[in-house]
Formats: structure tokens, C-alpha cells, sequence
């Protein structure tokens, strides 16, 4: 429970146990001791206001333990009246839902990488697909593929295989934008959804990645290579996700077949 100032004036013992809090640590303290930093402001923005104008909120908060680990909890937010019906401050109530969370997560990451997994790209794209269709909002695609991977495993192994694409994905992780997404394709492939963007913006990102893979240096083998195909949504009733990345790895197959390390769009 807080005061209209958000300030904790009362507190569960449900709640002391998943925030690892006494009840005298919290009791006083502003709510946002345990707001985690992950959670974006406008989350908690879009909150108040709903709690101020007297209406309950729902949700999941990923919130800071003391320890500084994370916990996710549901919780449903009842605003307090006072008699003459002003809203002065809330109660919630909270689920500890971090094993849901946990699980979540792991259903959509890939283990060696810690990309998304093919599934996880998979469902994203479909969600942009609907936008696309809708609203003609375009989205673009990037295939990535490392260059004779074959050679690398049969000449230093397999671990040293894995750190490549370890090494590969964080490349890529580190150079897109916050609305894009990467994630394991397959094997030694990785797949880039770019939404609202244009063959343009998509070809200049397959460039910079391609370039940044290529300056890399791989510990024990130096240099590695990757392939890149590029494509963009096509305004077609027939257009499909599978027909997207038909395309993208027709424009793969390509770059491969023109020599490698290079960007290829179709
Ligand atoms: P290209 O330049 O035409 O793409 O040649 P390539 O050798 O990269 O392509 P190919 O498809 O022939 O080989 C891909 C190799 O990737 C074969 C497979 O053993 C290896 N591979 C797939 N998944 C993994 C993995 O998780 N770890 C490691 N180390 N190797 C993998
Ligand atoms: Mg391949
Ligand atoms: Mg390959």
C-alpha cells in the first residue's frame, strides 16, 4: 500500500519475502526502491496516471530485490479513496511470477548465443506481418550466414566453432537498432527483422554488420567472413512470412555464389 505521493505505508509479508526487505526497510520508503532499471519509465508513468484517475491497474513489473537480483511480479494496483471519493493512494497486490518469467525466457533463447531462437523470431515476425498488412508499415529482412563455417570447425574444432558464433551474434546484437530484432536462424545462420525499415535502411545495416564481423578478430583463427541476404515486404496480398524469406535466402544463395563476404538484395 502507498500515499498519494507514492510513498510505502503498509506491506505484506508475502511481499517481504520475494523483495528480501524487512517491514522498517520499506515502511516510508518510495515506491521506487523497487523499481528495477530495466522496467521503462513510462510503464510506471502510464500506472499513476491510471491509478490517479481512480481506475485499477494490471500488469507484470520486473522489480530489484534488496540483494539487487530481479523478481517479476503480476500484479493488479486498486486505488484508495478517502470519503469524499479522492483518490489517495493504492494497494496492489503481487504474484511472484519470476519462474513464469525464467521459463519464458528460456522457451525464447537460443543457448549457445543467447539470441533469440528461431521460434521467438518466428512469433515477432508474425506480429510485423499483421502491422504490415494492416498498415502497409514495411518491414525488412537481413539472413546472415558465416562463411565456410564447415572449414573453420574441421580445421580448429568444434568449441572453437562455437565461440565463433558466439562471438558472431554479439556482433550483431551490438550493432542493430533497439526495434530490431536477432536471433539463431539455424546452424551458423542468423536472421535480423527490421520493422519499419527500407531495403535502403536494411541494405546499409547488412553492411555495417558485414563490415564489423569482417574487422573482428577471432581469437586463434583471425579472420572470419559472413554472407549477408536482404530483402523488404512487398506490397502483395500473397506476400507471406515464408515468402520473405524465400527471398532472403534466394539474395544469400547469391552473395555466396558471387564469392562471399559481401551484401546481396532481392
Ligand atoms: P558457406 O560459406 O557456403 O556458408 O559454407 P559453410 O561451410 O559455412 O556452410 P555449411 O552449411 O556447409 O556448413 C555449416 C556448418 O556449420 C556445418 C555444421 O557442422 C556447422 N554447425 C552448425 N551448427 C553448429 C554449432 O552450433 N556449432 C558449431 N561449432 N558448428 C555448427
Ligand atoms: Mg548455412
Ligand atoms: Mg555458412
Amino acid at each position: 500500500t502507498v500515499n498519494i505521493d507514492n510513498y510505502i505505508i503498509d506491506v505484506s509479508q508475502a511481499f517481504l519475502d520475494i523483495s528480501k526487505y524487512s517491514r522498517d526497510e520499506l515502511i516510508g520508503q518510495h515506491h521506487s526502491i523497487i523499481r528495477h532499471p530495466d522496467m521503462a519509465a513510462t510503464i510506471y508513468e502510464k500506472m499513476w496516471e491510471t491509478i490517479h484517475s481512480g481506475v485499477s491497474w494490471k500488469g507484470e513489473l520486473k522489480c530489484l530485490a534488496k540483494d539487487g537480483s530481479a523478481f517479476w511480479v503480476d500484479v493488479v494496483m486498486e486505488p484508495d479513496h478517502d470519503e469524499h471519493g479522492n483518490v489517495i493512494g493504492c494497494t496492489s497486490i503481487r504474484h511472484d511470477i519470476s519462474d513464469k518469467k525464467r521459463i519464458e525466457k528460456l522457451s525464447e533463447t537460443d543457448h549457445l548465443t543467447g539470441l533469440f531462437n528461431r521460434a521467438k523470431i518466428d512469433t515477432f515476425f508474425n506480429l510485423e506481418m499483421q502491422k504490415f498488412h494492416r498498415y502497409k508499415q514495411h518491414v525488412s529482412v537481413v539472413m546472415c550466414d558465416v562463411d565456410n563455417f564447415k572449414t573453420v570447425n574441421d580445421m580448429y574444432g568444434h568449441q572453437l566453432g562455437d565461440n565463433v558464433l558466439i562471438e558472431v551474434a554479439r556482433v550483431l546484437s551490438s550493432n542493430i537498432r533497439e526495434v530490431d530484432i536477432v536471433g539463431r536462424w539455424g546452424g551458423e545462420e542468423f536472421m535480423i527483422i527490421c520493422p519499419s525499415q527500407d531495403i535502403e535502411g536494411a541494405m546499409a545495416l547488412a553492411e555495417k554488420l558485414r563490415m564489423c564481423i569482417a574487422a573482428s578478430e577471432f581469437p586463434e583463427l583471425g579472420k572470419v567472413t559472413a554472407s549477408f541476404g536482404v530483402t523488404t515486404s512487398k506490397i502483395d496480398e500473397d506476400e507471406t512470412r515464408e515468402s520473405i524469406v524465400k527471398r532472403a535466402d534466394e539474395a544469400l544463395y547469391i552473395a555466396k555464389q558471387l564469392g562471399r563476404d559481401r551484401v546481396i538484395h532481392c
